[in-house]
């Protein structure tokens, strides 16, 4: 253990092989001890010891008869231990603390419907899929309102338990807190945030004196806070093959309190919409949801003023996808008229509504427009196809709603504007676009559109919510952000949240440790691993001086014809000294690189990420927008500042698509600096969003990517049981030579019990079944590691 530590503090050991030497050093594997190893479909089963071969390997038996014997080939099975799992509410709690032993407690929780589990200063919440009212009900709400701040923590783990304590910490003057959701797509953040939003609208609304009257501009805003849900999901939410309703954009709500603690107002900060999803749905998936309830939620009179068809015809639009499994007509009817409900609430008159409706059905008829290819095939210029009537319909549609005139829209998508500065004079004219550059146009136009409609949204509503600077004192953040992503194609979009996820996982780790450091303080306890597990170096591969950001920023500024292998050679070759980066084994010849990440290794992609990063939207585009007769419409664009430009007219600087989710991500995690975060890690038990399945190799994957596992293998590095000292006497105090040793349940006699060697046992008068079973409960705790 000595030369362990002084290893330690050199840094020359990580969190595996500490684990597996601390392991070697002490084991026995004597028969009939129970151990994890590992299996194809369920990733860990227990199985018994039956016996140790002459080279090392282990025997053991596994199986439900435990009929099968198995001889575990090189490593050494982790142990069971003594758990009940069902009952162990926090993992760390878990005798030893190992990764099959957490996954297994999940399950086991999970079967008798506990879908929440604490794992030291995070939540592990498993989503049930289907509704469980109790676990949300009114008296629920109650019993976790109304604990005393030190009970919070023995009540049964919950997103309530999450929420009082933040607000509890809030309100005993402890300052702004912070509670961050994570997990992959359909784990449940968005729901959980909606849960928690509830919990303490409703709550710090009832913190009032009996008797006394709750303010109405309070209940007001409690519910304009609500109400900001159902439009962010209309307009940021959408049916994909993992969640039907998945939010394609990030969130961080702050609820903001006064000093009295009441609510007094809200503020949201978005990131990253998926701005693509408009003009483009993958198989199986659905455009925006809003797109939908628009469609089939209007009156008939609304239909024909905003084009889109009359009462006996249906028109078809091509972006608007209508696979019947995921359409439901009535859903899509009732979420319109509780998101026309929620825009009134926030302020958004019937007017304002309906130049909303009439931008989205603008947007729509853009997706049906299409363009001759005929013509340059021939030669001539591209043109928008006169022989397709739908088109010719669509267009006239689009034209009218957003205010602008047939032939400049024409060419402002058929032609694009070319510059040239020869010698001081400069020279404009227009070229004729190839087909795929028109309708790359005609999608520019409709995402910019899109885009700049939800910003718009987003700002009116925390116009409405945002409580006056003086009145809110502190304020519970709640971030809803996409997890970490591995798919078989990574493009920019991946890159990003993954950097926000490490950003995240890099807050976390500080917090983690720092409380970790606090506890072992108070302990008087010995510690130091802090080199071991910090991420930074990743952070700095990503988004450093030199840096993939950087590089990826400088080939976008360079503006020349973007070349995807020279530019994955310029970072295989700055950057290849990091420890975090490969070139990929195989990825037929594409220009790539792979990213080792704290959850994984990602390969990303290189081709489209410098288009992708310039999101440029070419000035015609914009020209054409500010001068619509349609003032909402010209409005959107007013201060756009275009890429190319080096600076607007407001003296701004076009950035890139990193450099703006930088300096977002910076800002927010400055913000989450300022607080006491709580974390929340939501996990999906299978893909097919089916109640009452549990695939346990999904389930690992997310308990690695969300960092929980990481967790506990930081825990693993410092002391992993923690046991009270009443405990530990009920538990190990049958060690001990006399009942008096036994009778005191203070620090000095767990210290003089933990002291007691093999040799200092009371063997003599021991049943040998005995003796074992207490050697087993001795291995369990841990060998290696020195109990608390
Ligand atoms: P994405 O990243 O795609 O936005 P998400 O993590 O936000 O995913 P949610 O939309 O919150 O996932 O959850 C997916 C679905 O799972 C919900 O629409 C709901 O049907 C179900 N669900 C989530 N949590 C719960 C819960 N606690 N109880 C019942 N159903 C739930
Ligand atoms: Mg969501």
């Amino acid at each position: 253990a000595d030369a362990q530590n002084n290893a330690r503090k050199q840094g020359k050991l990580d969190a595996k092989t500490t684990h597996e030497d601390s392991a070697v050093a002490v084991k026995k594997y004597e028969k009939g001890l129970d151990v994890w190893i590992q299996d194809e479909a369920l990733v860990w089963v227990q199985a018994t010891v039956v016996g140790t071969m002459k080279d090392g390997r282990i025997i053991v038996r596994v199986g439900p008869g435990q009929d099968s014997v198995v001889w575990v080939k090189g490593g050494y099975p982790q142990l069971c231990g003594e758990n009940n799992f069902v009952e162990t509410e926090d993992l760390t709690r878990l005798n030893p603390l190992t990764e099959p032993a957490v996954l297994h407690c999940i399950h086991e929780r999970y079967k008798q419907g506990e879908y929440y589990t604490t794992a030291g200063i995070t939540l592990v919440a498993v989503n049930p899929f289907s509704t469980v009212p109790s676990l949300y009900s009114l008296a629920k709400i109650h019993l976790y309102s109304t604990a005393q701040p030190q009970d919070v923590k023995e009540l049964p783990p919950h997103v309530f338990a999450v929420a009082q304590q933040a607000f509890g910490n809030l309100s005993r003057g402890l300052g702004s807190q912070a509670i961050i959701v994570s997990g992959e797509s359909g784990a449940g953040k968005t729901w959980t945030a909606r849960c928690l939003m509830r919990y303490l609208a409703t709550t710090s609304a009832g913190k009032r004196l009996p008797g006394q009257r709750t303010p109405t501009s309070i209940v007001k805003i409690e519910k304009r806070i609500l109400d900001s849900n159902p439009i962010l999901e209309a307009f940021g939410n959408a049916g994909t093959v993992r969640n039907h309703n998945s939010s394609r954009f990030g969130k961080f709500i702050q609820l903001q309190f006064n000093r009295s603690y009441h609510l007094v107002g809200a503020s949201i900060q978005t990131y990253l919409l998926e701005k693509t999803r408009v003009v483009h749905q993958a198989q199986g998936e659905r455009n925006y949801h809003i797109f939908y309830q628009l469609y089939h939620g209007i009156s008939d009179e609304e239909r024909e003023l905003l084009g889109l068809g009359g009462e006996e015809e249906e028109y078809q639009f091509e972006w608007l996808p209508t696979d019947e499994s995921q359409n439901d007509r009535d859903e899509d009817w009732s979420s319109f008229a509780i998101t026309r409900q929620a825009m009134t609430s926030l302020g958004i008159g019937k007017c304002q509504q309906q130049e909303i409706f009439r931008l989205l059905s603008a947007i729509l008829h853009l997706g049906n427009i299409v363009f001759n290819s005929d013509a340059h095939d021939d030669g001539c210029p591209c043109t928008i196809e006169e022989d397709d009537q739908r088109c010719q319909q669509s267009l006239r549609v689009v034209c009218s709603l957003l205010g602008v005139n047939e032939d400049a829209l024409g060419r402002c998508l058929t032609y694009r504007r070319i510059t040239a500065v020869p010698g001081r004079r400069k020279s404009v004219f227009m070229k004729p676009c190839k087909p795929d550059e028109c309708v790359a146009r005609r999608d520019c136009l409709a995402k910019l559109l899109y885009a700049r409609l939800f910003d718009w949204l987003v700002d009116i509503i925390n116009k409405n919510i945002c409580g006056e600077q003086a009145e809110w004192k502190t304020f519970i953040g709640l971030l809803d952000v996409y997890g970490f992503e591995s798919f078989p194609e990574n493009s920019l979009e991946q890159l990003c949240i993954n950097y926000a996820n490490e950003k995240l996982q890099q807050h976390f780790v500080h917090h983690f440790l720092r409380a970790q450091q606090e506890e072992y303080e108070e302990e008087m306890i010995p510690w130091n691993y802090c080199q071991f597990v910090d991420n930074k170096d990743c952070l700095e591969l990503i988004e450093g001086k030199i840096s993939i950001f950087a590089l990826v920023n400088e080939e976008c500024r360079l503006n020349r014809p973007s070349d995807s292998q020279q530019l994955a050679d310029r970072i295989h070759s700055t950057l290849g000294e990091s420890r975090h980066i490969f070139r990929p084994k195989s990825i037929h010849g594409q220009a790539a690189f792979t990213v080792h990440h704290y959850a994984d290794r990602v390969t990303y992609q290189v081709h489209g990420i410098m288009e992708k990063n310039k999101d440029a939207v070419p000035e015609e585009l914009v020209e054409l927008i500010t001068q619509s007769g349609n003032k909402f419409v010209s409005s959107l664009v007013g201060d756009m500042v275009v890429m190319g430009d080096t600076t607007s007219k407001k003296g701004r600087t076009a950035r890139t698509v990193v450099s703006k989710f930088k300096a977002s991500l910076d800002k927010l995690m400055h913000t989450l600096e300022s607080t006491s975060p709580h974390y929340i890690r939501c996990i999906k038990p299978n893909v097919q969003s089916r109640p009452g399945v549990f695939d346990r190799r999904h389930v690992e994957r997310q308990l690695q990517a969300c960092g929980v596992l990481e967790t506990v293998n930081i825990s693993r590095l410092s002391y992993p049981t923690r046991l009270a000292y009443p405990a530990f006497l009920e538990r190990y105090g049958i060690i001990m030579r006399t009942a008096a040793d036994q009778a005191t349940s203070s620090r000095s006699s767990v210290s003089s019990l933990s002291s007691l060697s093999d040799e200092n046992l009371d063997t003599e008068n021991m049943d040998p079944q005995d003796l074992l079973r207490r050697k087993n409960l001795v291995a369990g705790g841990t060998p290696g590691t020195p109990g608390r």
